[in-house]
């Protein structure tokens, strides 16, 4: 699959495109709206929204006319996205900043599922779109709201994100390394305590210190309490 890249930060756009490059993704990058609207030859578009020359709503907006590909906007948390005007615009779903890698791939395939293979009848479980049960924790990524046991616990971006990343793989053990890379960023290798500080808040937050084991020596797990 080849994946239009629309993003005028150039740390954010090295990145993305070293990222999905890896996945096994074509990426083109492209800087500005202009460049964007000139391209061609792409089966979906990551389109951010704050660009230097045009409005990204008027980017998405004229994509829509040249092309079927599907569209993710990139936006700013700041910015208040408004999803039902996204829609309305012709973009298929959005990610909001700062988003971890990981979440960015999952969102991908996702809208690459819903619009390229267009599933008839089997119903894919998409993490994106639905909430993930998990025991007595309810995990909505469209939302970013987390409930345990039915109230809503208030989780900083970075708590989150880290909580996201490890419900991918319920009893799978992540390393400080592989939690660095995936929810930090793909190419940001800070102090390793800095897990272990976040990983401590996000359970005092869950209520049950089990929530998230440590595996001594190598990292750590996500299960629900016995
Ligand atoms: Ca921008």
């Amino acid at each position: 699959m080849k994946i239009l890249l629309v993003e005028d930060d150039r740390s954010i756009a090295d990145s993305v495109v070293e990222g999905l490059t890896a996945e096994g993704f074509e990426v083109a990058h492209a800087a500005n709206g202009a460049a964007a609207l000139a391209a061609s030859g792409y089966d979906m578009v990551l389109l951010d929204l704050g660009l230097p020359d045009m409005d990204g709503r008027d980017v998405c907006r004229q994509l829509r006319q040249r092309t079927t590909a599907p569209i993710i906007m990139l936006t700013a948390r700041a910015e208040e996205f408004d999803r039902v005007l996204g829609l309305e615009l012709g973009a298929d779903d959005y990610v909001t900043k700062p988003f971890s890698f990981r979440e960015l791939v999952a969102r991908i395939r996702a809208v690459g599922r819903r619009t390229v293979e267009q599933p008839a009848d089997a119903p894919v479980v998409d993490l994106t779109s639905q909430p993930q049960l998990i025991g007595a924790l309810q995990l909505d990524r469209r939302t970013r709201r987390v409930h345990v046991n039915g109230v809503e616990t208030q989780l900083t971006a970075k708590e989150f994100d880290l909580l996201a990343f490890l419900a991918t793989d319920i009893g799978a053990v992540r390393t400080r390394t592989e939690i660095l890379e995936n929810v930090w960023d793909a190419h940001w290798y800070g102090p390793t305590k800095t897990v272990d500080a976040h990983v401590a808040s996000l359970r005092k937050k869950l209520g049950q210190h089990e929530w998230i084991q440590a595996v001594r020596g190598v990292g750590f797990r996500l299960e629900p309490p016995a």
